[in-house]
């Protein structure tokens, strides 16, 4: 089996990409052949400072490894490292029907959010299909907000091969139902570009004030809250507590007399908790960036070499060779 999927270098990296996609991704690197990259040509759609991109490029590098992602069993690469994703997207969007793209959720609730809609960012998923394809990818962990792209994916393989005869394996996304949308701190879907984000390694003071600030309803302290699952404080503890104090947590607000603000601070003490095995070893590769580099050339080289040879299959059915 093999297993492809990608997280951008568009901003810090927050506690919905962990759950979302690092913890899935570092659990499957155990079961299959692995491939994970930073999708610096994706940030392009919304980062245009290039020295933030550097900066970030290399941090979701330290953060990745430093939650448990291990080079010698998965491969993690730079995207832009594979200049192949980039001519075999071209060869898939000519086959990718308008409509299609119109329809993708992702790319309205960006330009509802106030992000300026560039070409890039409308043609994200054939990229993202190219991502995909050009590894043979048979599984793709991602978060809830990138099943359609991943239909989007299958779709466009099975167009080309119908097209242009068997080529593309079709891949199937893997979302974990429990964390498919972890909330922000104001409630929609945590992103990066929204700033509602929890960070995975920030400073102590600035993780407790966001979780501080996360959007809670009007309900008094002594009330009952019959639906404390769905509150979002909640919905985070039930990440990183274990299961005694998240059912405890939700007992205590659904009898009334156990306020938001109590939540808040266990959610925060969890977080925190949770974390701290992670921050050690961040430290440890801070200390070491000569080894986060080298991880980074290795992993396009292993990468490359697959890519190539699935691109040239490509170019050879499409009467480009
Ligand atoms: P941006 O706002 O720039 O799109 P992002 O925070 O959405 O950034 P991406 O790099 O686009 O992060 O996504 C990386 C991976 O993290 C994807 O698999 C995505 O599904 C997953 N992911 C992102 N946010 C969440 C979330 N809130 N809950 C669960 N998974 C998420
Ligand atoms: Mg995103």
């Amino acid at each position: 089996m093999r297993i492809l999927s990608g997280i951008q270098p568009s901003g810090i990296l927050h506690a919905g990409n962990y759950f979302g996609m690092m913890k899935p991704s570092i659990e499957l690197q155990e079961q299959g052949e692995a491939f994970y990259f930073i999708a610096d040509y994706h940030s392009m759609t919304s980062l245009t400072d290039a020295n933030l991109r550097r900066e970030y490029t290399k941090r979701v590098a330290i953060d990745f490894l430093a939650c448990g992602l291990d080079p010698e069993k998965a491969v993690l690469f730079k995207q832009s490292d594979v200049p192949e994703h980039v001519e075999l997207s071209w060869i898939l969007s000519s086959l990718c029907p308008m409509g299609l793209l119109e329809r993708c959720h992702s790319y309205k609730d960006k330009i509802a959010k106030g992000i300026s809609p560039n070409h890039g960012l409308f043609a994200y998923p054939v990229l993202m299909a190219a991502d995909i394809l050009i590894y043979d990818a048979d599984v793709v962990p991602v978060g809830q907000d990138q099943k359609q792209h991943v239909e989007v994916t299958r779709d466009l393989a099975n167009k080309f091969n119908d097209q242009y005869g068997e080529t593309f394996v079709v891949p199937e996304p893997r979302i974990r139902r429990d964390v498919a949308k972890v909330p922000g701190t104001d409630g929609a879907k945590m992103s990066k570009s929204y700033n509602n984000t929890i960070d995975i390694f920030g400073e102590e003071k600035a993780i407790k004030k966001r979780i501080m600030s996360i959007v809670m309803d009007s309900r008094g302290m002594d009330e009952p809250k019959p639906d404390a699952e769905e509150n979002n404080a909640i919905q985070i503890l039930k990440n990183v507590a274990d299961e005694q104090t998240y059912n405890e947590t939700v007992e205590l607000l659904k009898a009334g007399g156990y306020g938001y603000g109590h939540v808040k601070k266990k959610l925060f003490e969890v977080y925190w908790e949770h974390f701290a095995p992670a921050r050690k070893r961040r430290e440890e590769l801070l200390a070491n960036m000569d080894y986060v580099d080298q991880v980074l050339r290795e992993g396009a080289e292993k990468a490359r070499g697959i890519a190539s040879v699935v691109n040239k299959r490509a170019r050879a059915a499409c009467g480009l060779e």
